[in-house]
Formats: C-alpha cells, structure tokens, sequence
C-alpha cells in the first residue's frame, strides 16, 4: 500500500490519517512530540523537529505525498520535501497563509477578481509606526503577524496609547492593526483545488466564537443570504485559483451590519468549522485533502443533513471550582438523537484546550439546534 505523510501530529493530522486509512494508505505523521493525537492512529510516527533534515528526508522517502496539518509549518521544509515528494499544499501557499502581512496583501492584490477587501489595517513594526496611524484604524485589534491563533496574540485597542503598550506587552514583535468593524456574523467558506485546477467548494459555514476560540459552527448559516453565500463561494474560489494552490483551504469571511463581506484570513488545511463534514456531506475535508495531495478526484461536496458542531474544551472534564477532572457524561451526550461525538485521544484535558467535538445532524436545523443545546445541559456548557 502507498504511504501518504502528514506534518504535524494534532488532532486535523489524526482525522486527516483516519481518512487517509479508510481509503487504503498508510499514513507516516512527523511530529517532534512522542505522544500526539495523529501519532496514536498513524502506521508510523517519525519523531523529529519540523526542520530537521533527517526526518524530512524519510517522510519524503517512504510517502508519495505530504501535506501539512497546520499553517506555522516551516515553509522551507515544504520546499525541501518538495524536491523529491509531492507536497501539498505547497511553500508558496502556506508561507502566504502564515503571515498576516503578506496575507493581507495577497487579499487586497485579488480584490478584483475575488471581490472582496480585508479590514483596513497598518503594520506596526517599531514605535514610531504608532505614532504615525490614522484615528481611522481605532478602536482597532492589535495582532502579531505570525504565530497567532484562537484569538491569541490579539490585543483589543481603543487608543493610541493602547497600542503602544500592546505592542510593548507583546515584546514588540511585527504586528498588524486591524480597524474593528461591526461583526453581524462570521461565515467560512471551505475549499479544495486539485492538481488539474478544478475546485470545489462547501456549503457556507456560520460560525460562532466564545473567548477567541471557534464554539460553534452552523450549516447552513441561518443568517446567511443566498446571495451572501453565493459572493463568499466566488471569492473563494478565485482566492484558491489565484493562489495556484492545491489542496483544502478554509477562508475566513466576517459579515458587517450593512451587509458587506469582508475577507479576514485563511487556513491552508482543514479547519475547524469544517468539521461538520466528516457527518453531514458526502466527502469529508480530510478524504477531500487525501484526494487532492493524492492526485485523485476531488469528492462530492454536497450535504446530505443540517447541522450544528459544537467544540469540546477541556473545560467540560471540571465541575465548577474543582481542579480534578472527571470523564464527562458521554453516555448521556450519545443519547441524543443525531449525535456524532469525536474525541481527539488527548488524555490531559485543560481549560481552553480543543478535546474533541459533536456534530449533531438531523431532518431540520431545529432539531440539531435543539440536540446541540440538550448537549450543552449537560456538559455544563453555558447557552
Ligand atoms: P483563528 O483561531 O481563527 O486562527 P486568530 O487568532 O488567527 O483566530 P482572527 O480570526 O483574526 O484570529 O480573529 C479572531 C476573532 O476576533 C475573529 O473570529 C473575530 O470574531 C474577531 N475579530 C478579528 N478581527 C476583527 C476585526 N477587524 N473586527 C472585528 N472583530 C474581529
Ligand atoms: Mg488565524
Ligand atoms: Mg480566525
């Protein structure tokens, strides 16, 4: 059987392997960490550093293609796996995705064709930048340019003086200040390109977010015009095509409360709003990514149920005040209809940390709403 490589040992490199198996491949995961979620499911853990060059090496020897289960990835290695395995997605489109600055300009240079603007924003890269803003830009959000996820490395600023201390707080690292805008709501549109250059993209996906980190991901959106879906699917489209990107790529869309569509950033992988189509479409984003890398037909997007993904943190495993985690109620949760509960094997649950999800599916969003909220009483998750 062919063997397929995967770039970091997380829970999107263990469903990417999941899937990858139940399509007949082997799947090699490099990860520096001995215990990862992806390395406890994968035929072979190679355990090594993201840069080093031996395990590089044997990922490319063993595998007929790689790809990356997360966007820090040190683009060089990609270049490096690149001379003599398929990778992808390739360097180009993952350094392009982990640098908010040249993120941003990708964006603003495919506005013609894509339609679609990122929020104004300045780099600040030393103090005199500061001085320098416009009051336009303010109140603002304060972001460093590399590194920065689920709402870390983000500071909320009102003034000037804020940004200056952010900045400073944040050891004075290059950072991007983005004009706060009016959020009606959060859309994300998934994507997979194949190597022949066709695309296909899911459903819109809603998505709700609870102290920086995603809680909720709803499809179809119900505040989502045809018309608003239909704009964010083109844009994403020409977004991949202009990339010259192959592979699964889930941009980030926020709605403003006129209406406008504004792009905000994109993750060059499975994502986890896209969860929801391991249960409720006829192709899931990670069988999509191991057809793409793999040079196979892309799959059927569609989907074949309403649903609602509900995040698990490893809030759920600790009573209100108590510092000993407990299994939560599983066997309760899988009493509801329509429930499809994942977990990702990390056996050290901590407040903030992604455990697992449930995506519930159903005839109607009704009734996964309504599933989703009886799962929230009772893990103690708040409404
Ligand atoms: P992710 O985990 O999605 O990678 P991140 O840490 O890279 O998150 P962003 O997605 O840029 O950060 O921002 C996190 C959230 O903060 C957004 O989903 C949105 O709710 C809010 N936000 C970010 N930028 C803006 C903005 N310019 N105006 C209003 N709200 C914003
Ligand atoms: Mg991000
Ligand atoms: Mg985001």
């Amino acid at each position: 059987p062919s063997w397929l490589g995967v770039m970091g040992g997380g829970q999107l490199g263990r469903m990417f392997a999941q899937a990858a198996q139940s399509m007949g491949y082997q799947v090699a995961v490099l990860e520096p960490a001995a215990d990862c979620p992806a390395g406890q499911v994968a035929q072979r853990l190679v355990n090594a550093g993201y840069s080093d060059a031996n395990g590089l090496d044997e990922l490319a020897r063993q595998c007929v293609a790689v790809t990356t289960e997360f966007e820090n990835v040190p683009a060089d290695s990609l270049s490096r796996l690149a001379q003599s395995v398929f990778v992808a997605p390739n360097a180009h489109g993952v350094s392009v995705a982990q640098d908010r600055i040249a993120e941003k300009r990708f964006f603003v240079g495919c506005a013609p064709k894509s339609g679609v603007m990122p929020a104004p924003h300045k780099v600040i890269a030393a103090l005199e930048d500061i001085d320098a803003i416009s009051d336009d830009l303010l109140p603002g959000i304060l972001k460093t340019v590399r590194m920065g996820y689920d709402g870390k490395g983000q500071v909320r600023v009102k003034s000037r003086d804020d940004v200056r201390n952010a900045f400073e707080a944040m050891g004075q690292v290059t950072c991007l200040l983005e004009k706060m805008l009016p959020l009606a709501y959060e859309v994300s549109v998934l994507t997979a390109r194949g190597a022949d250059g066709e695309s296909v993209v899911y459903p819109i996906a809603e998505n709700v977010h609870r102290d920086g980190i995603l809680f909720t991901t709803t499809v179809p959106g119900p505040n989502v015009s045809a018309q608003c879906a239909k704009a964010a699917q083109d844009a994403a489209t020409a977004i991949v095509a202009e990339l010259g990107y192959v592979g699964v790529l889930c941009i980030e869309f926020f709605v403003l409360t006129d209406g406008t569509l504004v792009v905000n950033e994109m993750a060059p992988r499975p994502h986890n709003s896209g969860h929801y189509t391991i249960d409720a479409c006829a192709t899931s984003q990670f069988a999509q990514q191991v057809r793409a890398m793999a040079r196979l037909p892309l799959g059927d997007v569609r989907q074949h149920s309403p649903a609602v993904m509900l995040n698990i943190l490893g809030d759920v495993w600790f009573e209100d005040g108590s510092d000993t985690p407990r299994t939560p109620a599983w066997d309760k949760v899988l009493g509801l209809p329509g429930a499809c509960l994942h977990l990702y094997g990390k056996d050290d649950p901590r407040r903030g940390r992604k455990m697992g999800h449930i995506t519930f599916i159903a005839a109607t969003l009704d009734d996964a709403q309504r599933q989703l909220n009886a799962a929230c009483a009772i893990l103690g998750i708040p409404a």
